[in-house]
């Protein structure tokens, strides 16, 4: 960075502290930015229900009212999603309407609910299978919910029949504080602050295209090579999901391996290790998968 964009990015910094953030859309913004979270401006939706970058969004496309990326910001859109809060101090000052999405990212995803009704039938779905959600950031859409989960980074990630829209990777969604065109603002359910859960290892089963290696094979009891590691995975969750520590999954782990897994000194201690982080920090979670197991 060169003097002058150095000292231009330090007066848009002295400007924002001294006048304080504008919008409580950019106020988001920079709050998930500034959380890891990488954001992109998006159009709104003006008073008559048209949307703010004068296209006519005729049938289907009406959908995209006030959701769509300012492309005169953003060119290729979601692709250039960023953490900058400078950079995201000036869309909004150039747009102080703009609504703003959250790349997911890889790390993520946000299960997307239309309405109470679709929410209802994940919830039941839920009970039917004894899955129980973690703490987790919850917003309410327009119409719905969006339901964040933090996954392992290279899982390929697919919507089972009982959730809507699945939605990771390169995908967004609209942020807390957006404004839809139904006159509504995106609104956190859950209270600021609340982490993001792990989504539940059966819930991750569901969702993953790849999935566990087929079913357990019984042999004698003990869980054969191709299966050892999606059973570690899922054991850990369980754990992890009754509030256990990292060094008691760890310890619990190792037993499971000791008395049930086949060949148990294939599966080292540090594979062990390296799962439990995963729940333990998800900052690392990439670790987890890229190990054949
Ligand atoms: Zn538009």
């Amino acid at each position: 960075m060169n003097q002058h964009d150095a000292d231009l990015e330090r007066q848009e910094r002295e400007a924002i502290q001294a006048e304080g953030v504008g919008s409580s859309c950019e106020r988001e913004a920079i709050g998930w930015a500034l959380a890891g979270h990488p954001v992109i401006p998006v159009w709104w939706p003006e008073p008559d229900g048209s949307c703010a970058c004068g296209n006519p969004h005729p049938g289907p496309e009406s959908r995209n009212i006030g959701k769509h990326p300012i492309t005169e910001l953003v060119e290729h859109g979601v692709s250039e999603a960023t953490r900058n809060a400078i950079l995201i101090g000036r869309w909004f000052r150039k747009f102080p309407d703009a609504n703003y999405g959250i790349q997911v990212g890889k790390r993520f995803v946000v299960l997307d609910f239309d309405s109470e009704t679709s929410l209802a039938r994940f919830k039941r779905a839920l009970a039917e299978l004894g899955i129980v959600l973690p703490v987790t950031i919850i917003v309410r859409s327009g119409r719905g919910f969006h339901v964040w989960l933090s996954v392992p980074e290279n899982v390929e990630i697919a919507a089972p029949d009982f959730i809507e829209t699945v939605k990771h990777g390169n995908a967004y969604v609209i942020g807390p504080g957006s404004l839809h065109v139904s006159g509504r603002r995106y609104k956190r359910v859950t209270p600021r602050g609340t982490p993001i859960g792990a989504c539940p290892p059966a819930l991750l089963e569901r969702m993953t295209r790849r999935g566990p290696r087929g079913p357990v094979v019984r042999t004698g009891g003990k869980v054969p090579a191709g299966n050892r590691h999606a059973v570690w995975v899922s054991f850990a969750g369980y754990l992890h999901n009754l509030g256990l520590d990292r060094e008691q999954k760890i310890h619990l782990m190792l037993a499971l391996r000791d008395c049930a897994f086949e060949n148990p000194t294939e599966k080292p201690e540090s594979k062990a290790r390296e799962i439990a982080d995963w729940y333990e920090d998800k900052e690392i979670s990439h670790r987890v998968t890229r190990q054949p197991a």
